[in-house]
This record gives structure tokens, sequence and C-alpha cells, in this order.
């Protein structure tokens, strides 16, 4: 089936200005001034968008699809994602991946769960590997896994600098690194390493090591949770100078926030101010995660659920209170992951690339429609396609 966008503002996320957008079986077939659904067209579906801005389909880089935690014992493990968790907030594209717990949770449920999700509608990979080293894999090894299986990205999250972390060795961690690159360069994938950051005034020392102590790439290597606290904020930005990949965490708590943590919004707009290319930021909702509430001695006082809302919330913010321009605040959701993650066909809006769209409302942006691989999810902000158990 055909469908025909008319009258957006494009944003590709560079502004393209107001054009019409054909798609064709799941993909961008022509962007042009004006197209007409002639005879050629008979079977097209025409949907107006005057007045609307479209954008990419948002990807975020880093959700825990099946749950995470649990933090407090068995009964605060989180519950696994639904589709529209993600297509309500305009989330076409995500990399699900384990959390703290690879115990009761494993890699056949995470591919299973990513795998359902793209049947839903959305398209879905995940990482191999887990929070604690040595990782789990599927196959054996993280390079046969990413080679061979074609959901696998690359490898993560593996946690450093957290009292929850297995404390890996310059070593150990600079092994999983090769083997992830191996794999990603033999499969035609990044293979990208990514790293969960914690609170430890350590903060990216490891990787630093790794990057002077061997002839790993600085951008084999994606850290998140960056804007955690004001000291690792400076330390993701030095890296980021250096021309490392930094990903910054939307989900918050209250006390996250009251004990410094600073918002995306926020911190974007300081990297930008300092200097930092955009195409090295990115944002992740970190979905679905427990988000444990530790007192200073390390007891567990609390814990909420991470939210894919917050995801553009935090780019809608960026934009509305830090006057970032759309089509450069849009990137950290859009271009810059599917970049950093070597998804060429996501996070952009050009002839053959996946067909994976939201349009916003013009002043408030709230997200009026999502199209997923052609299929429309979200029609004027509600569902219209919803997952098998919703
Ligand atoms: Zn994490």
């Amino acid at each position: 089936m055909l469908k025909l966008i008319t009258g957006a503002e494009v944003f590709s996320p560079n502004y393209l200005g107001k054009k019409d957008v054909l798609i064709a079986d799941g993909r961008i077939m022509a962007i042009e001034d004006e197209i007409s659904p002639t005879s050629v067209y008979q079977s097209c579906q025409v949907i107006d968008a005057t007045g609307l801005k479209l954008v990419p389909g948002f990807v975020d880089s880093l959700v825990h699809i099946t749950g995470g935690g649990g933090e407090g014992g068995f009964h605060t493990r989180t519950p696994q994602i639904q589709l529209t968790d993600a297509t309500l907030n305009g989330i076409t594209t995500m990399v699900g991946v384990l959390g703290t717990d690879a115990t009761t949770r494993s890699l056949p449920d995470l591919l299973a769960k990513a795998r359902a999700l793209t049947f839903e509608g959305i398209s879905c990979y995940c990482h191999t590997g887990s929070y604690q080293v040595p990782v789990c894999t599927v196959t054996g090894s993280v390079r046969d896994d990413i080679i061979l299986i074609p959901d696998f990205i690359g490898v993560g999250e593996i946690a450093i600098a957290d009292h929850r972390s297995s404390f890996p060795t310059i070593e150990e961690l600079s092994r999983i690194a090769a083997d992830a690159r191996v794999g990603g360069m033999l499969s035609s994938k990044k293979g990208i390493v990514s790293i969960h950051m914690g609170d430890s005034t350590d903060h990216l020392d490891l990787l630093e090591k790794i990057i002077k102590a061997t002839d790993l790439p600085i951008n084999q290597f994606y850290p998140t949770h960056i804007n955690r606290n004001i000291g690792l904020m400076n330390a993701g930005k030095q890296w980021a100078m250096d021309g490392g990949y930094i990903d910054l965490t939307t989900s918050t708590t209250e006390m996250d926030l009251a004990n410094g943590e600073p918002r995306c919004c926020e911190a974007l707009a300081e990297l930008l101010d300092d200097g930092v290319d955009i195409k090295q930021i990115s944002f992740s909702s970190d979905g679905h995660a427990s988000l444990p509430i530790f007192d200073n001695e390390g007891n567990l006082v609390g814990l909420k659920v991470g939210s894919e809302a917050s995801l553009f919330n935090e780019v809608r913010d960026a934009i509305q209170q830090f006057d970032i321009p759309l089509e450069t605040a849009i990137k950290v959701i859009t271009s810059s992951p599917a970049d950093i993650l070597g998804l060429k066909d996501k996070g952009r809006i050009e002839v053959s690339a996946d067909a994976d769209l939201v349009l916003l409302e013009p002043q408030s942006l709230a997200i009026h429609t999502v199209i997923a691989k052609g299929q429309v999810m979200v029609e004027s902000g509600s569902a219209v396609v919803k997952g098998t158990f919703e």
C-alpha cells in the first residue's frame, strides 16, 4: 500500500522545508515539493499533514525490553515493555539489553522479546553480553553472537565504576571490545560496546586506560548514564572532545535531580555550548529499568521504573526551555544514535530509508502520528496498533 504524507514541514533531521513524502513497501520512495496521487498511485492513502512537523522515528539505544532490576528482591523485578510504550512515545527503533540481573533474565528471552516487538511493527535489535563480566552469550562467544545472530548489533551494557559492577580489568574489557569489534567487522555491524557508567569517582578512567594501552579506537565504546552526576558529565565532555560518543539517560528520579543529576535537556545545552559535536551525543530512555534509590550507606530506599516517555520529553524541553533548534535537538534521538549503532536505514528521512516517521504538533510539539516501517501505529495521539496482549 502506498502512502503519501502531504504538506508537512520536514526535518530530515536537517530542515528541508515543506515537502510531500511518498512511502512504498515500508520505505521512503520520494521526497518532493509536490507529489500528486495520480492514477499511478490509485491505491495511495493520503495523510494530510498540513501545519505539522515531520521528523524521523525515534531511536532509543538502551531499553530493558524484558524488564530490569530488581535490586530490592524478586518482587521489584520491573515488568517487560509493551509495544505502545514505544510507539505512543514516537520510538520506532529500540535496542534491548539485559540489566543488573542476568541470572533470572537471559539473552534467549531478550532475543525472543526483540523479535516479538519487531513482529508487532517496530524495529528492535539487542546487545549480547551482560552487566557483569564474564559476560553472558548465546553461542559461548561475543564475536560469534554478533556474527551469527542478526539481532545482536553490539555488546553490553557492561557495568563499570559502579558498586553493582563486577569490576572488570583492563584486559577483560579490552578482550570483550576486541571480540565485538571483529564480530562487527565480519558481519557489517558496528559491534559497539555499551558501557553502563555508575557513580564511582573513577568515572571513565578504565576506558581511557584501554584506549591508551590498546589499538582499540575510542568510538568502539558507547558509555551511557553520562549525566548521572556533574563529575561524570565533565569526564564525558572531555571524552567527547577526544572523539568518543556519550549517551545521556532521560529517565531520572526526583531524588537523582535533588542530588544534582543534570537533566538531559540542560546537559545537552551545556555540551553544545562547550563545542561538543551533536553527532557524538545521544539520549536513551533506559526504559523499563529499575531505578533504585540508595542512601549514603548504599542501602536501597526506593525504586522507580524507567519511562520511555522521558526520551522525547527531554528533547522537547531542550527545544522549548533551552532554545536549541528542533533540527539540532532531534538528532540525539534520530541520526546520532542510528549512526553510532550502525543502523543505516534508521534515523533519517531520505529516499530508500525505512519509513519510520513522527508527525508533531507545531506549537506544543505533542506527538500526533507515528509510522513504523510504513505502518501507521499512532494516529491523533492514540495507538491504532497494539501489542499482542495489550
Ligand atoms: Zn545502566
